[in-house]
């Protein structure tokens, strides 16, 4: 949709009262702090990676007013969507499919000369490393032909995982990585451009961590681990995590606490860190998945199935229970109706929020979440690694 210019006028007037407003406040209870460097002249594509819900203040912190690009969850919200859409009109991306919607929207705010802010991961980070850009990123920002400015918010994973029920307060700064123009990258392919965002905007929490050792201070530090971390690294097993104020327990007699500087103590698990953890656990998995062809080894009762029609309307199904083997994944009601989706039937299987599964197959686009006293707990992040195990198998990359 075009917007008018009057449109474009109160959006402006809006970032600038809200910017003043809201800077000095967040800044002092982040810590958060940026550089002021010269930018190009607008319209331009601004990269940053993507840690914290809260990313998009921090960058509207940082520049002049600026169009978003975001995830089509900010639109189910209700009077809050309304509001956001009327201050700031950003522009909704379906999370697990391109849309030829988006980067038109996308080329029509630049042609009228505002700035577009884009997350090239799509995505906020799962285990502390920035992910490569979304496929689709480079060959949309040569097609733009305006220059790109890549974005770094560092200490923004320590500050608010991914996991995490709530913040802590530690350091976080923003600056500007590089800026490149369109007769720099006019000759590179879409995939170089995403080469070089990546580049740009790659940050590993806990190398960062390694290094500068600064304090991440809060209340209940490791509550929601679980929702991340399903095996436990003494038992072996999956789903037996639970995690209380600064500890995470296994019902085998494992204990760790989750510290200020966001490493984990303890004399049951030689690993050190969220990131090391995370990765082990997909590892591990792997191997589960590979020895269990036909074995539904992860599994969530409790969970509430929606099915999203073309007009994005969210249709609750009577299904209530999800297991995923190699194969297939199974949505079961109470009385035993299914679901069957094949593995590989699924285009995209993806993460939303803290912990909400989003699943297109075919043309069919699913949300399982969970509701209740499984909201804390529900983790969606093994049936992401089983459906990529699932996906290297279908594509015989493990034979490579
Ligand atoms: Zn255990």
């Amino acid at each position: 949709m075009r917007l008018t210019k009057g449109q474009i006028k109160r959006h402006k007037l809006i970032y600038g009262f809200f910017k003043l407003l809201l800077t000095k406040p967040f800044s002092k209870r982040y810590n958060f702090t940026f550089e002021k460097s010269g930018l190009p002249d607008a319209p331009y594509i601004i990269l940053p990676n993507h840690n914290t819900e809260l990313d998009p203040l921090f960058i509207a912190f940082c520049f002049p007013h600026t169009y978003f690009v975001a995830s089509e969850h900010l639109f189910n919200k209700g009077f809050l969507s309304k509001l956001l859409t009327h201050f700031f009109s950003p522009i909704p991306r379906m999370k697990s499919r391109a849309d030829v919607t988006t980067v038109l929207d996308i080329r029509r705010r630049l042609n009228q000369g505002c700035n577009i802010c884009i997350f090239p991961e799509g995505d906020r980070s799962l285990d502390g490393r920035t992910a490569r850009p979304h496929p689709s990123t480079g060959a949309l920002i040569k097609s733009c032909k305006v220059p790109f400015v890549t974005y770094m918010l560092e200490g923004s994973f320590l500050t608010h995982p991914r996991w995490s029920l709530g913040i802590r307060r530690g350091k976080m700064t923003g600056r500007v990585v590089n800026i490149h123009y369109p007769e720099q990258f006019a000759g590179m392919t879409p995939e170089e451009i995403n080469d070089v965002i990546y580049k740009d905007t790659y940050d590993d929490a806990y190398k960062t961590q390694n290094k500068q050792m600064i304090q991440y201070k809060g209340k209940n530090l490791a509550e929601g681990l679980e929702s991340a971390l399903y095996l436990c690294p003494n038992c072996g097993r999956p789903e037996h995590l639970r995690s209380e104020k600064n500890h995470i327990f296994c019902e085998c007699g494992m204990s760790a606490k989750y510290n200020e500087y966001g490493y984990f103590e303890s004399d049951d698990i030689g690993i050190k860190n969220f990131t090391e953890w995370y990765d082990w656990q997909r590892a591990e998995l792997y191997k589960m998945a590979e020895d269990a062809y036909s074995r539904f080894f992860v599994s969530d009762n409790g969970v509430c199935v929606y099915k999203i029609d073309t007009q994005r309307r969210h249709v609750k199904l009577p299904q209530n229970s999800i297991k995923m083997n190699r194969q297939q994944i199974i949505l079961s009601d109470e009385n035993g109706e299914k679901i069957v989706i094949d593995n590989s039937s699924v285009s995209g299987l993806s993460i939303y929020s803290r912990n909400c599964l989003l699943l297109l197959s075919k043309q069919d686009y699913y949300e399982i979440k969970p509701y209740g006293d499984k909201s804390r707990g529900f983790n969606a992040r093994k049936y992401l690694h089983l459906y990529e195990f699932s996906k290297k198998e279908n594509t015989n990359e493990f034979l490579k």
